[in-house]
């Protein structure tokens, strides 16, 4: 088969790849195609937490999440496709007012405010006006996201594949082992074991499998990958109300074509929550009847080579941290059942931040990977940045620069 661009992997990544280069592409003369060895979303993307939000601490990134975030927000009125998308709000904690993490917290949320995010620095009497039961001390310092929330990832990446076939993309799925082709230096395809695709663009969107497969084109990328856990706890009962019970926006006179799912009008009990101090996140997931809690940071944790399949095995002794830390936070959790966890793998970069954009050592072959553990939310930005790098446009999603591989190269 023969493809304008192919992208290897069928994650989060890959399919808002596919979808914004079939957007721009002829299906006929100029055909995409992703290829997937497994199913759609079954590597990091289908085991996140989905949580949506614009905190981050770089202009380049926050401006992506907030772009991100207006396409889940809009993505059922805009495509009749919904990601579920909760605007829940989120709850930044970083301890005390002055101290070095408040700080920063204080500067990003000006920096998050200038570039037209709805962020706001909080104190102890709203925090306990937010997320009612919260355990802060009077001096206590933090911000709100109200736009925030989370999507349900197995949703976002079912969307973005129907969007991109309705656009014309091909996706195969159970295609495995895929060998780069490289010819006089430059990527031209990739065999498989459902034959040869040939392409002149090959984009290697495969999550923590991506620094292996490099390794075997002799290409070394400042790239680990570790394992990571989530507990899950039971959630409360509501304490707060949702606030959009609408969702996604839509007024109420928007005609539906399906009956909506009951479940996806679920309240939450609290907005998601991430606390600096105890350094945990925790986000309620209705649907299920329990809450996400996980660590923030990954120091100590050793690093895998090849990851294996994923797992769904969690250590006791990281469960056990995370309901001390979770129940000293939001005491309501201190009784309530645990109801297991779940393991990923998170591709880590030097600096946290991905690298996307062409291997230079050769020509033709691009790369989407290093999201550390925190990007899922940003596909929207990243599929278009990258459709458009490939396709020679003007490059507006992402700055190139700022996710370039070169940048390691410069230090
Ligand atoms: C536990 C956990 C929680 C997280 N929570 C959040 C969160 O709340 N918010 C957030 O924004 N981000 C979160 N992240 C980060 C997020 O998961 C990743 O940034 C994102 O999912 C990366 O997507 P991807 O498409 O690059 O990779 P992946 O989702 O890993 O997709 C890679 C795909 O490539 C396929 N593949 C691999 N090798 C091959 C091959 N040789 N041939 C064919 N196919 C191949 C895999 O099967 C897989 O489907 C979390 C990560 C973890 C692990």
């Amino acid at each position: 088969m023969k493809a304008k661009i192919l992208i290897v992997g069928g994650g989060a990544m890959g399919t808002c790849i596919a979808l914004h280069a079939a957007s721009r592409c002829d299906p006929l003369r100029e055909p995409v195609i992703l290829i997937e060895r497994n199913q759609l979303g079954s590597g990091s993307s289908g085991r996140v937490g989905a949580i949506v939000h614009q905190g981050y601490s770089d202009r380049a990134m926050a401006g992506m999440a907030r772009d991100a975030l207006k396409v889940y927000a809009g993505m059922k009125s805009n495509t009749g496709r919904p990601v579920g998308y909760r605007r829940t709000g989120v709850l930044t904690l970083a301890g005390k007012k002055g101290s070095a993490a408040a700080q920063q917290l204080e500067l990003d949320t000006a920096m998050q405010g200038s570039i037209g995010i709805d962020v706001r620095a909080v104190g102890a009497e709203e925090i306990r006006q937010i997320a009612p039961g919260i355990e802060v001390a009077d001096d206590a310092f933090g911000s709100y996201e109200p736009d925030g929330g989370f999507v349900d990832p197995g949703r976002t990446i079912e969307a973005f594949a129907v969007l991109a076939r309705n656009r014309g993309a091909v996706t195969r799925i159970g295609v495995k082992n895929p060998t780069i082709l490289v010819e006089d230096g430059r990527a031209v395809g990739v065999e498989t074991s459902a034959g040869t695709f040939h392409a002149p663009n090959v984009v290697l969107a495969t999550g923590p499998w991506t620094p292996a497969i490099l390794k075997s084109l002799g290409v070394e990328l400042p790239l680990s990958v570790v394992r990571t856990q989530e507990t899950f706890v039971r959630m409360p009962e509501v304490l707060v109300e949702d606030e959009d019970p609408a969702h996604e926006g839509e007024s109420a006179d928007f005609e539906t074509r399906f009956i909506p799912d009951p479940l996806d009008a679920m309240p939450v009990a609290h907005p998601v929550v991430f606390d600096m101090e105890q350094r945990i996140h925790v986000r309620c997931e209705p649907k299920e009847r329990r809450s996400r809690v996980g660590r923030i940071g990954f120091d100590g944790l050793e690093e895998v080579p090849v990851p294996p399949a994923q797992d769904d095995v969690v250590d006791p002794a990281f469960q056990a941290e995370m309901r001390s830390a979770l129940g000293a936070r939001l005491p309501v959790y201190k009784d309530l059942e645990e109801l297991g966890g779940q393991s990923g793998w998170v591709t880590l970069t030097p600096d946290q931040r991905p690298i996307v954009g062409p291997v230079e050592q050769i020509p033709g072959l691009y790369v989407v990977t290093g999201f550390s553990g925190n990007d899922f939310q940003l596909a929207p930005s990243i599929g278009e940045g990258v459709a458009q790098m490939i396709l020679g446009q003007p490059v507006s999603a992402i700055d190139p620069e700022f996710f370039s591989l070169s940048r390691f190269q410069k230090v």
